[in-house]
């Protein structure tokens, strides 16, 4: 079949709340993906940062291969041999002191939310159901009915009410207005340490040690959602790592399975996430032996340093060039590490016709919100990849 029957199939048959580009992927290896006409590109969304190690990372492979030809799934009902070592490992990469696997993104903020909650009743002595979280405006954290009751992404709530009770929203990056939203009530303050999907939000410096500060002075827990910012993507194994900023509670996911399976997990303090007993949370699926395996695969990738090592380094070169675009059809370039947001000058091509032609130069990103292109490699393409991508874009903005 051709592109244009296989899009056609999708559209017909699976529900249209994604609105991809017009390319239809056969195969990838490492940076690259190749279409059903034969066409290479190279891919500069590395699946919202979920294939930060890039297609089918050898180690990984081989650890999902090896793993398939034991034993796949066992519930946790029973004990198997991956889970211990995968949580031990994870837990030592991070520096934290337990580990509750889930499966996506949206299961272990769900979950980071039901912690707090459990812990604010249990341990601080909040009144019952009365229980707050704080969170930023712009904030992404899933598509459950509870995460988009927080939104304020009108694509992303509208028409899902009635909505969660319980969180308060106050601007991102503002430390004064978080100190403000706290109160003897408030559980736990919510924060992605950069925001994403928002655009690749950068906060003032400072902000989330600020956080931390003010979550200590309400008794309150500071959990990070680092689903997007961790595991290599900014040169760190977490994000808050810049700031030396510790959370209670760090949310990953996306890289974590390494994009082979879906594996996230609540990390953190022993004290918080041991508020939960048996019977009181769970997943079929949680902490799987094929998915603890590969997980552990990219903890021993991650435990060399070069993935970071490399968002570091060729992070630089990237932000070096896009800043070079400021003025010539860009307006501003954020971001740390391989990710980007990338402004487009009002009066040029909307953040979707330039992600189409990019396509049209073979490189595969997306746009997010409107006019900003979403620039998030994964971290083993070569510098030169990435002056090939660069100047695709600049061809676009019209520098
Ligand atoms: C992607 C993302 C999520 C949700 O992850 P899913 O696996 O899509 O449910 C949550 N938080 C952040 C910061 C994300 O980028």
């Amino acid at each position: 079949m051709t592109s244009a029957d296989l899009i056609a199939l999708d559209e017909r048959w699976s529900t249209h709340n994604y609105h991809p580009l017009p390319v239809v992927i056969r195969e990838a290896a490492g940076a690259w993906v190749t279409d059903v006409e034969d066409r290479h590109y190279l891919d500069l969304l590395a699946g919202y940062s979920a294939l930060n190690f890039g297609h089918r990372h050898p180690a990984l492979l081989a650890a999902a291969v090896e793993q398939l030809g034991r034993v796949t799934l066992t519930s946790r009902a029973f004990h198997h041999d991956q889970l211990g070592a995968f949580c031990a490992e994870l837990a030592a990469l991070t520096g934290t002191e337990m580990v509750l696997p889930m499966n996506t993104g949206a299961e272990a903020v769900e979950s980071a939310v039901k912690v707090a909650r459990k812990w604010a009743y249990d341990v601080k002595g909040v009144a019952d159901s009365s229980a707050t979280i704080v969170v930023a405006g712009g904030n992404f954290h899933g598509r459950t009915t509870t995460i988009v009751s927080f939104s304020d992404d009108p694509d992303a709530y509208g028409g899902y009410g009635p909505y969660t009770p319980g969180f308060v929203r106050v601007a991102y990056g503002d430390a004064e207005a978080l100190a403000d939203a706290v109160d003897e009530r408030t559980a736990a303050i919510l924060l992605e340490p950069i925001q994403g999907e928002a655009g690749v939000i950068v906060p003032p410096e400072g902000y989330m040690s600020a956080a931390r500060r003010i979550a200590d002075d309400a008794g309150c827990l500071l959990i990070a959602d680092e689903i997007q910012s961790g595991l290599a993507r900014t040169g760190t194994v977490l994000a808050l790592d810049h700031e030396q900023v510790r959370a209670d509670l760090y949310t990953l996911g996306k890289a974590l399975g390494g994009g082979i399976v879906p594996i996230s997990a609540v990390v953190g303090r022993a004290d918080v996430l041991g508020v939960l007993q048996p019977g009181q949370h769970g997943s079929t699926f949680g902490g799987n032996p094929l998915a603890c395996a590969v997980g552990r695969a990219v903890v021993a990738l991650l435990e060399t340093g070069e993935p970071q090592e490399r968002s570091t380094t060729l992070g630089k070169h990237l932000h070096a060039r896009l800043s070079a675009l400021v003025g010539h059809g860009v307006t501003e370039v954020r971001g740390r590490g391989l990710w980007a947001g990338v402004d487009i000058a009002p009066g040029g091509l909307s953040g979707r016709e330039a992600a189409v032609a990019l396509m049209q130069r073979g490189v595969l990103c997306k746009e997010t919100h409107g006019s900003t292109l979403r620039v998030a490699p994964t971290l083993v393409i070569t510098e030169e990849e990435l002056d090939t991508a660069v100047d695709a874009i600049a061809e676009v903005v019209g520098a």
